[in-house]
């Protein structure tokens, strides 16, 4: 190309061939650009383009708006399919979600008119709901259930990182970008997601006199999540590697955010028991039917929580006024984790049936088998969980073994086989010779 002398860019005047502006590329002999006008122009579609979807308007209301807003009776029937027990939960978690969701969804729409004209001044608070019950019980299982039957996004974050980081404000503001992430970055949708926060009881203060910082932290933490639990509009980082030139932070509003805290909150049934002045030790000659009888008292007695036990255990008040909705889980009992074993869509014995199927290998759970499994995992103490790790345990070495052998027709579980690992095995040509 012959190198005119008045050759410049036409967006920022500079004259071409020079280190910085390279050539010009030319739209013809009056018009053309250099190369750092380029590269100024990719970064402005970059930048457009990794803004759009936290733009964007699709999903959000419109998506919950498709569908009618399930009845508390149908949320309950859902969350049956999958949460064995728990039933007065359910009941509390389906009112108080699908009232939630028909606040934002009823506010300034034609046929809330008429409503809002009679209580002009009655706004409904958000109903964050607080689960309290011991680890394995489903507290978990019931969010993500929920978010999974409304569409909505949903993720899970934990208490104690924030805790664990010195800088609280910073580290809040993550919990949100999670709920941004598991929308795609779709602003609107994640502004009407659940987020579940687990192990809220460890941001408790501990003891009355707080002075150690830790405790203090774990003050600060409750101040720095009462904000958006209330609602606001937090400054959240978009992180993940790439760079927002123009926009350092994506403002994300917390008010139709359903937060649902939980914990397992161990040793709030004595502050409760004392409250209500009941005491559950008794003399038995039997040790273990002691212990049964304090877990059973004590599940009972966190359904009389208020939020004066909750202060004496280490919330603050403003923050327990975020959380309207309290209610607690009990312990499964044995009967609940059988049950556990077999009826769900994804029950763990269907899921290694189906494994040994795929060696031609019918897999028996005897009755009594699952019943020495849900004892084993009530002993544990640690709920439905317990149930995996033993099953698991159990389950290493049979699966191991089978796929080398092709004689086997049969595999049976029984009360054993937990305790030792070994199934009985019913072999391909004794079934013949038995028919
Ligand atoms: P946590 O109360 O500690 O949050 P999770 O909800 O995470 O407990 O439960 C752990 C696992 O145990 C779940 O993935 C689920 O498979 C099983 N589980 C726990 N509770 C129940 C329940 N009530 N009904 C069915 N499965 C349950």
């Amino acid at each position: 190309m012959p190198r005119n002398k008045e050759d410049c860019c036409s967006f920022c005047g500079r004259v071409g061939f020079t280190p910085e502006t390279g050539p010009l590329i030319k739209a013809n002999d009056h018009v053309m650009i250099c190369r750092s006008c380029v590269e100024a122009c990719q970064q402005i579609f970059q930048t457009q383009e990794e803004e759009k979807p936290v733009s964007g308007n699709a999903g959000g209301f419109a998506d919950l708006l498709k569908k009618p807003l399930p009845k508390p009776a149908e949320i309950m029937a859902e969350l049956d399919k999958y949460v064995v027990g728990q039933e007065e939960t359910k009941k509390i978690l389906s009112v108080a979600v699908h009232n939630h969701y028909k606040r934002l969804l009823k506010h300034g729409t034609e046929s809330a008119k008429g409503v809002e004209k009679e209580f002009p001044d009655v706004e409904i608070e958000k109903s964050n709901v607080l689960l309290i019950g011991p680890t394995g019980s489903g507290k978990t299982l019931l969010a993500k259930t929920l978010a999974r039957m409304l569409n909505v996004p949903f993720c899970i974050t934990d208490a104690t990182t924030l805790t664990e980081a010195g800088y609280v404000g910073e580290d809040v503001e993550n919990i949100i970008l999670r709920l941004l992430q598991a929308a795609d970055f779709n602003l609107e949708r994640a502004q009407v997601g659940i987020i579940y926060v687990d192990e809220i009881d460890k941001i408790a203060k501990k003891g009355e006199n707080v002075s150690i910082t830790r405790d203090v932290s774990g003050e600060g933490v409750q101040q720095a999540l009462l904000k958006i639990l209330e609602g606001t509009v937090a400054n959240v980082p978009p992180k993940g590697g790439r760079k927002h030139p123009n926009q350092s932070y994506i403002q994300v509003d917390t008010t139709n955010i359903l937060f649902i805290c939980g914990g397992a909150f161990v040793g709030l049934d004595k502050i409760v028991q004392r409250r209500i002045g009941r005491h559950v030790l008794g003399f038995t000659a039997d040790h273990s039917s002691v212990e049964k009888q304090k877990r059973l008292e004590s599940s009972q007695v966190l359904k009389f929580t208020e939020p004066e036990d909750l202060i004496r255990y280490g919330l603050i008040p403003e923050f327990i006024g975020r959380l309207p909705v309290v209610t607690a889980l009990e312990p499964l009992t044995k009967e609940e984790l059988i049950r556990i074993l077999t009826e769900p869509k994804n029950a763990l014995t269907r899921q290694y049936e189906k494994l040994l199927a795929y060696e031609d290998v019918k897999l028996t759970f005897r009755k009594d088998s699952l019943e020495t499994l849900a004892a084993k995992a009530v002993e544990k103490g640690t709920g439905a969980r317990g149930l995996r790790a033993i099953i698991e345990n159990m389950m290493t070495s049979i699966m191991f073994d089978l796929p080398s052998r092709g004689d086997i027709a049969e595999c049976i579980v029984t009360p054993e086989t937990v305790e030792t690992g070994v199934p009985l095995l019913v072999k391909r040509k004794d079934i013949r010779k038995e028919a």
